[in-house]
């Protein structure tokens, strides 16, 4: 049976293109980019265009990109690397929205338990985060504020520049997690305003283990691995000179298509916000109706399991998710569904439908065939 792939937003597939330009650097070019020789200039020249793609596509400069392993290093780069400086200040109190990603919040519960400050802001309903409420959690020991672009499961879009007005009144570093938006809807870190934006190459249809941190120029960072001079002595390491040709090419494509595929993927995102709660009963739509990712749709069905409802849609050949594959093992109700009101019943009854390049109108069809039979019968 083909299968029919509804979880975008976990990963993408990496577009042909990326694969084929990143091949050579695995045969003939592929050197070490730190290697004076001819073969090392010939990665660092990729290496360099790569970087100098990426920073023109988010309005950054190139000297403020550094590649990384993805958001997941980027975003602990950012809390740990700003943590670590901004402990010689005495400033010990971090912000961060109750919908970040796991690899937010678990760095910023790590400091916690070193004797750090946290302020996890609230929500509301649809997932947004009040501009006001983070200006009230400032204190004169905060040093950095997190609130993510967009979220990877609710799709809900957070209105940063409002927010970043507050942190440069303030002076306080800004972290976005752009990993969910970076390729898909325009991302410009002088519009944003924030001073550190996390990305990854595969949430866009580049490989996986390849991504970047932006961190502004003058903004105080300590260096994530130590051990060599990489990346400006930012991050030591190897440099994945095939992945970041990779992450290239998937951004030269997504400048040629992202307008046109996040019209089209919104359409067929609001065709299932409006037909599954019309053909199924006891349906709760999940995030903001309009400030919202193209390509999300996230609902919670009374009377079920979301676990039950994906094994099902497995069966029939679609593969679809609850919220974050990040942890899809975990027994707690998501963070975010919580945070946003619902209770465990709601939160363990969750589905999340993730659109991409490949989405059709016929997948949508074939969608809403199956589902609303599945979920009756496990109603009963
Ligand atoms: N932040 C967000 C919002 C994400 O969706 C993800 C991936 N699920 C990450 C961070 C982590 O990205 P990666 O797994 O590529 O490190």
């Amino acid at each position: 049976m083909n299968k029919i792939y509804f979880d975008y937003a976990s990963t993408t597939p990496t577009d042909p293109a990326a694969i084929e330009a990143m091949a050579p650097y695995f045969y003939e070019k592929f050197g070490n980019a730190s290697s004076p020789h001819a073969i090392g200039q010939e990665a660092l020249a990729a290496l360099e265009e790569a970087r100098e793609t990426l920073a023109r596509f988010i309005n950054a400069k190139p000297q403020e990109i550094v590649f990384n392993s993805g958001a997941t290093e980027g975003n602990n780069h950012a809390i740990s690397g700003i943590a670590y400086r901004a402990m010689d200040r005495g400033c010990d109190h971090i912000i961060v929205s109750s919908v970040e990603h796991h690899s937010v919040i678990e760095p910023v519960e790590l400091l916690r338990d070193s004797g750090f400050k946290i302020t996890f802001v609230p929500v509301d309903a649809d997932g947004l985060v009040n501009p006001e409420k983070i200006e009230e959690a400032i204190t004169d020991k905060t040093m950095l504020i997190c609130v993510m672009h967009a979220s990877n499961e609710i799709g809900t879009i957070q209105p940063i520049q409002d927010i970043s007005a507050v942190t440069k009144k303030y002076n306080i570093p800004f972290l976005v997690d752009a990993c969910q938006t970076v390729g898909h809807i325009p991302v410009d870190v002088a519009e944003l305003g924030c001073d550190l934006l996390s990305l990854s190459a595969h949430k866009f249809y580049g490989p996986k283990g390849i991504g970047a941190l932006y961190i502004r120029e003058g903004t105080d960072v300590s260096s994530f691995l130590l051990g060599g001079d990489q990346e400006r002595s930012r991050r030591a390491s190897t440099q994945n000179v095939s992945g970041a040709v990779g992450l290239c090419e998937a951004i030269k494509i997504s400048q040629k298509k992202m307008d046109e595929e996040a019209v089209y993927q919104s359409k067929l995102r609001d065709r299932l916000l409006k037909e599954v709660p019309t053909l199924i009963d006891g349906t709760k739509i999940n995030g903001h109706l309009t400030k919202r990712l193209p390509n999300n749709a996230h609902f919670s069905f009374d009377g079920v399991t979301g676990e039950s409802v994906l094994m099902r849609l497995d069966m029939e050949g679609i593969c679809a998710s609850m919220g974050s594959a990040c942890t899809a093992g975990s027994m707690e109700a998501s963070h975010v569904l919580r945070a946003i009101g619902l209770n465990d019943d709601q939160a363990f009854a969750a589905l999340r439908i993730t659109l991409g390049r490949w989405t059709t109108d016929e997948h949508i069809d074939y969608l809403l065939e199956k589902l609303p039979g599945i979920v009756k019968e496990l109603r009963v």
